[in-house]
């Protein structure tokens, strides 16, 4: 139990003040949304959503800040600004951890460690970036003039519950160091720390109305936002369908620019040829598949195993679920829990429902945690073989405590199981040989590919997913920057400077037009 975080919580709660605009928090004028703590069930108080017309108001705040201030132009202030941001972050990580833990399940210690400092290193990245980051110059005959990188504008930033935290994170330090106004809507599943971390932006020097915060729904707020005519730009993280909902408000309003990370079906590749340790590969599947309670856009969840040995099949299949037995499931707040709830009732349903499907229709269950708390979103690690390809568990994305087990006999049948999925965001791949693993990454055509341990890379490196897991732009990296600006050209005549010669290389020449021609 945080002392500092339940004071956060009781804050954010006290006067349903869950619009943050201008610098302060204000009640929202839509209808009141409870907040349940998915651990347990239990209502933890509510806040109401933004009406329709504060939708508006809380853009137009946006754009006046944007149009009028010196934000805009200054990188290095903004710089300054974003540094103190992240200490900011870093001295308040308890509160934040705090907050994703009651309001959206996630493990207390691995926020601390993990996500709260990814929040507090990005905006620490685009500071130095945004000072670094010039346009080009270019001159010739005609005259002279630079590609300049100028901020869209009003940017949009719709949110997922799952790394509620870390996805603000994502979008918020490279929005802002780029020089943009930036309006927020968290997942109605995970307001609170989106509310606290606006408060920190305040205190860091962020001017009034370049960070808003929405309280909201998707239908409500989230297609307010899409459809609006004075947002320029709307990154979006969640469900492809949701995705595609953004692109067509785009095509119905002002064709704002639509950046979406989407869902993904991550296969975790062991090459058995190539694998030797397999205690410490199936410790790492776990984390993959596992972390997060398998609500993570790159879990894995299918594990493919390159081989006909059935005696390796077999102790590699024993190492997981030696493994999975590890996992400690209980209160997201305790130390020693390494998996917590499902974010919602309807959430554990489907997924509950996906496995008995699958195990009606042939699956085998390899492994499920015993026993879980009853009361509260619950659903135990699972481990399932020869799931049907018919089935939903077959196809779509599980994003639960679920993994499957897969075999292949040969190395081109894996790449088509990661290829020939419509979704192409992250993948892991075991194989111990270099040269071996340089053919895997010619071949898997996914937007990450981990080789020898699961992970999505760095700060530094883009994230994004090819084929439906994604639509233009990507997160994180230098390229996340160039996501929330426009090149703009500015061209400066020759004509405008000295008189040109009409004929440069010919010497000058004096006389009557006539005795010239
Ligand atoms: P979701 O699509 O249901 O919701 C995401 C956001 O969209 C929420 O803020 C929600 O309020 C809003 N929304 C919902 N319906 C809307 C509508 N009709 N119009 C406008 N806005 C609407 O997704 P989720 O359940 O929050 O998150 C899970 C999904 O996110 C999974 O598919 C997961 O793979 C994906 N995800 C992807 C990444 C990535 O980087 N690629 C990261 C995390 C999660």
């Amino acid at each position: 139990m945080s002392e500092k975080g339940a004071q956060a919580l009781k804050e954010l709660l006290e006067g349903d003040r869950g619009v943050f605009t201008a610098g302060e928090r204000i009640t929202g004028q839509g209808p009141s949304v409870e907040l349940i703590c998915p651990a347990t069930g239990e209502a933890l108080g509510s806040l109401s959503e933004a009406s329709s017309e504060q939708v508006d108001t809380v853009v137009a705040a946006a754009r006046a800040a944007f149009s009028s201030g010196t934000w805009a132009q200054d990188g290095p202030h903004r710089s300054a600004v974003l540094r103190r941001l992240a200490d900011l972050v870093d001295a308040h990580a308890e509160e934040i951890a705090y907050l994703d833990a009651v309001e959206a399940g996630k493990v207390f210690v691995g926020s601390v460690e993990e996500d709260v400092p990814d929040v507090s290193g990005n905006l620490r990245f685009y500071a130095d970036l945004i000072t670094q980051s010039e346009g080009r110059f270019l001159q010739d005959a005609t005259g002279w003039g630079w590609v300049r990188k100028v901020p869209v504008g009003v940017v949009g930033a719709v949110l997922p519950w799952n790394y509620p935290i870390a996805m603000l994170g994502w979008k918020v330090a490279p929005a802002l160091a780029a020089g943009n106004a930036i309006v927020l809507k968290p997942s109605e599943d995970s307001t609170l720390s989106a509310l606290f971390f606006a408060g920190l932006a305040t205190e860091a020097g962020v001017p009034d109305g370049i960070l808003n915060v929405l309280t909201g729904g998707g239908p409500s707020v989230g297609q307010a936002m899409g459809l609006h005519p004075d947002i320029d730009a709307l990154t979006f993280t969640g469900s492809g369908e949701v995705g595609r909902a953004f692109l067509e408000y785009s095509a119905r309003s002002n064709l704002k620019k639509v950046s979406l990370e989407l869902g993904g079906r991550a296969g975790y590749i062991i090459d058995e040829e190539h694998a030797s340790d397999f205690e410490g590969i199936a410790a790492d599947v776990v984390g993959a598949a596992f972390g997060t309670s398998g609500q993570n856009c790159t879990a894995s969840s299918r594990v493919i195993f390159v081989g006909d040995n059935d005696e390796r099949f077999g102790q590699f299949r024993d190492a997981l679920v030696a493994a999975a037995r590890e996992i400690t499931v209980g209160d997201p707040l305790a130390e020693e829990t390494v998996m917590g709830p499902v974010i919602n009732a309807e959430a554990r349903d489907r997924i509950t429902r996906w496995v008995e499907e699958a195990v009606s229709k042939g699956a085998s269950v390899v492994f499920a945690t015993p026993e879980v708390p009853q009361q509260g979103n619950w659903c135990p690690p699972t481990v399932l073989q020869d799931v049907p390809a018919d089935s939903e568990l077959g196809r779509g994305e599980v994003f639960g405590p679920v993994t499957q087990l897969v075999r292949v006999s040969s190395r081109e049948e894996a790449v088509s199981a990661i290829n020939d999925e419509p979704y192409g965001l992250a993948s892991t791949v075991w194989c111990e040989d270099l040269k071996q693993a340089k053919w895997w990454t010619d071949q898997v055509r996914v937007g990450t590919l981990a080789i020898n341990g699961y992970s999505e890379g760095t700060i530094a490196t883009p994230f994004g997913g090819l084929r439906q897991s994604g639509f233009w732009g990507r997160d994180n990296g230098p390229e996340a920057l160039d996501a929330y600006q426009e090149a703009m050209t500015v061209w400066v005549a020759q004509g405008l400077g000295p008189p040109r010669e009409v004929n440069p290389g010919q010497e000058a020449r004096s006389g009557t037009r006539e005795e010239l021609a």
